[in-house]
Formats: structure tokens, sequence, C-alpha cells
């Protein structure tokens, strides 16, 4: 982010424009908005601007600007239609200390007006650092379109109630409130008696709040699936949004967390495969911590909650401490990482079966039926299976599997950096080890991408 977006304070402040023409006035159609002091300087200002003087909204001085006018402006704005001239006005503002806008001129601008959605209060400003500006136009567009005309007066009035809302406890029962008022209440008084109405509408909704049953919290569990947002469900994204508190798994990526509540609490209780780890009676008690508080909690596990995630743990502790608990699924790795190599789990004729299995469980390395998982056309998802590849590569080759069986190797699976390694039963750990991978991985046992049996594998020695 090269430029920083804030909303800047002028009211009373001094704003200059340089320029006469066209657009000096797009910009003072802006500018007159603001409770910003104004003057222009233009040695021949045309007839609009003339109109805005004669009408009070700005000070219009009949030169150029120069560098003794600098003193004291909060902005300048260089729009003379001329690049010498704004060269010229940029210099002197720079020599002075004013942040100044080149307009149209990117490079050398200190900052740039965004495009603006305004219902003020309520003012959406979008940027795009000069990259799309049409893009930008066409957000604004559609942002026009979904917020109502009757916002701006929405938030005027509420800002004055604010507070009186403090009545309410700070939290998740303040914002039901405003949020009743903004998304049911507000907009349908407003429909019937404009502005005026919506005091009476305030004081009317605060009673109902302060006199409504305290709430009770709960945990929903929800699957964040394999990282990229995109993948999550409508459902989970809507609880994200909603909630006060968020415990998350270190697999988790900052993009899913990012769509958190801004005001949420966000707590990592990331448990590494064989590292340090937040111990499953601590997240427990946490768990029914918050919620007993009457906060809304949610567990965001990666891939699906109920694919090894511990949720029966964390579901019986809550239930057991009456805590009310809900389950919302993601994509599991498996899922993904079969999308991510072109290849169903299961098909008919091959395999009418698939199993998720874990390569390391509490007490180790996993065992499991390998004389089962090893017979021709199964597929296995392993999960956990890096560490314990070679392992499960002689357990399952001595069990009977073809040594050339395909496995597929799925790292950060559907994520921007996912790695896909084709190898074969003989070889898992040797390419594993050498692949390097720093990023959690799915092995696809008894699949191989698509595309690579036409791909003849140069036959190494396997390792005895
Ligand atoms: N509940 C999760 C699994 C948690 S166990 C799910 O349903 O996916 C953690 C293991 O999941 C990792 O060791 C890895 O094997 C797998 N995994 C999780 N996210 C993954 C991803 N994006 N790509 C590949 N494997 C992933």
């Amino acid at each position: 982010m090269k430029h920083f977006p804030i909303f800047l304070d002028v009211e009373g402040r001094d704003i200059a424009v340089s320029g006469g023409d066209e657009t000096a006035l797009a910009k003072l159609r802006l500018l007159t908005k603001t409770d910003a002091k104004l003057t222009v300087y233009s040695a021949a200002p045309n007839a609009d601007i003339h109109a805005l003087a004669d009408s009070g909204q700005l000070t219009l001085v009949h030169r150029a600007i120069e560098a003794a006018d600098m003193a004291g402006k909060a902005l300048v704005y260089a729009a003379n239609e001329d690049a010498n001239e704004d060269r010229r006005v940029v210099t002197i503002a720079r020599e002075a200390g004013v942040l100044v806008n080149h307009v149209d001129n990117l490079e050398t601008s200190d900052f740039i007006t965004p495009a603006m959605v305004d219902r003020d209060p309520v003012v959406v400003a979008i940027g795009t650092e000069g990259a799309a500006p049409v893009l930008a136009r066409a957000i604004k567009a559609e942002l026009e379109e979904s917020l109502p005309p009757a916002l701006g007066s929405l938030a005027r009035v509420a800002k004055g109630f604010r507070q009186l809302a403090q009545a309410l406890p700070f939290g998740r029962k303040r914002r039901t409130f405003w949020s009743d008022y903004y998304s049911r209440v507000g907009p349908r008084a407003f429909d019937k008696g404009g502005e005026t109405a919506l005091a009476d509408t305030l004081e009317h909704l605060l009673a109902e709040h302060m006199n409504a049953r305290p709430e009770i919290g709960s945990v929903t569990f929800v699957g964040s699936g394999p990282g990229d947002p995109d993948l999550l469900t409508v459902k989970a994204r809507r609880a994200l949004h909603d909630t006060d508190v968020v415990i998350h798994d270190r697999l988790v990526t900052p993009g899913i967390l990012d769509l958190a509540r801004r005001e949420a609490l966000i707590v990592n209780a990331g448990k590494r495969g064989f590292g340090p780890s937040t111990p499953q009676a601590e997240i427990n008690a946490m768990l029914v911590r918050h919620a007993s508080k009457g906060r809304h909690v949610v567990r965001l596990k990666s891939g699906d909650a109920t694919v090894f995630g511990r949720l029966d743990e964390e579901f019986d502790a809550c239930a057991a401490a009456g805590v009310s608990c809900s389950v919302i699924p993601g994509i599991t790795a498996a899922s993904a990482a079969a999308a991510g190599i072109g290849r169903s789990l299961t098909r008919r004729g091959r395999n009418s079966s698939v199993r998720l299995i874990t390569g390391h469980d509490v007490e180790g390395y996993a065992e499991h039926d390998w004389r089962a998982l090893a017979r021709p056309g199964e597929v296995v998802a392993i999960y956990m299976g890096k560490k314990s590849a070679r392992f499960l590569q002689g357990r399952l080759m001595m069990h009977g599997a073809a040594p050339d069986t395909p496995v597929t190797v799925v790292e950060s699976a559907t994520c921007a950096n996912q790695r896909v390694i084709a190898s074969e039963l003989a070889y898992l750990s040797e390419d594993i080890a050498e692949a390097d991978m720093s990023g959690p991985a799915l092995v696809l046992y008894g699949l191989a991408p698509r595309g690579t049996e036409a791909i003849a594998r140069p036959k190494r020695e396997v390792a005895q």
C-alpha cells in the first residue's frame, strides 16, 4: 500500500486551488462539500468559478499562486491544465512543506483524491493508486446503488444519540442495537416520517433493547477450508463477521482471519504437529470461559472441523458446561488436494471407498489396516503424512503394495503457493525430503496428477 487512506479534518482549514478552468472546477465540486476555507488562485477564472466566489463558497485571488501564499495551507491543488505552471506550484508547495496534489499526475503528487460515495457523514473512499480508474468507477457505481440515500440521515441522527446508547453495555448488546437501527427499524421509520422521525425511533428502540433478556453465549465450530478465503462457505463468512472471539488453529491463513469482525478478539491456539502447543484442556477451558460471559465464539479450524480436528473433545467440554454449540462444515484438505490435481477421490471400477488417515496420532506414527490399504486401486488421503512418509512407505510395501503405486503430495492445496509433487511409493520419502516443504501437505496415495500417466518416470534404484 503506497497510499495510506485517512480522513482529514479540514473544518476551518485553508485549502488552495491553483487554476481557473474545468480541472480546478472538478476538484472544487468536491471541496465545496467540506467545511474548509477555499481560495482559488487564477488570473482568468471561468464563469462557474466566479459564480462559486459570488455565492461565498470560496475566495478568488486574480493572480497566480506564490510561495508566500503557502503559509498556513493544509492542502494545495495544482490544477492549471498547464504542465509548467503545475510543476512550479508543486515545487513551491513542497518547499513550504504543504501537501500538494498535482491533478492527474500521480508521480508528482503527495496525495490523491479518491473516488467517493458520499452519504455524509458516511463517506466511502475508493482508491486504486492510479492503477485502475475504471475499476474505481465501477465500484463507486455499485456502492452508489447499494447504499440507500437515507444512510446519511440515519448516521447523522445516530451520531447525536451515541451518548445515550452508552446506557447499553459495550460489545454485542450495543452492536445489536445499532445494527437493528441501521438495517431494520431506522430505514422503516425514515420511509414513514423522514429524518425527524428518527430520534423518537431511537428512543423506543433503546428502551426495547434495555429490557431485553441477557444474551447467552455460544460456540460455533467453523471449518475454514484449506486456506483460500474464497473457499469459505457463506455461512462461515457470516459467522466470522458476527463473532466476538475467534480461536483459531495454526493452519488458518491470515486472509481468512482478516474477514473476522474488526473488534473481535483473535486468539491463536495453534498446535504444531510435534512442537509446542496450547494444551487441549486449556483450549476447552478458553471456549467455555468466553461463551459463559455471553460471547459468541468462533472456533476456527482449518479444512473441515470434523476431520482430524479434535472436535468431539471441544464440543463435549462445551456441552458439559451447558454452552450451546453448532458446527459449520468446511472443505477438507483431501477434497482440496484432489481438486488441485484434477482427480476424483473415488472412481467407478477403481475404488468405491476412500480413506482419510493420519500419519501420526497421539502415540506417534499411526498404525492402520495396512493389508487393506495396500490392495491395488485403493485411494488414501494421508493427513500429517510428511514426517511419517518413510514409515508409511515401509508399512505399505511390506504388506504388498506395488512400489510404483502413484503417490501425489499436494502442499498448501488451493493456496497461491500450491505445489504438486508427483511421486511413486518407492520414492515417496526421498521426494518429500527433496521438495523441502514448509507448508501443510496432503499425501494422496493411489492417485497421480492428471496428465502425468504419459510421462515415464526415470527409474531410480529403490532404497532398501
Ligand atoms: N481439519 C483439517 C485437517 C487438520 S490436520 C482438514 O479437514 O483439512 C492438519 C493436516 O491437514 C496437515 O498436516 C495437512 O496434512 C493437511 N492440510 C491442511 N491444510 C492443507 C492444505 N491447504 N494443503 C494440504 N494439506 C493440508
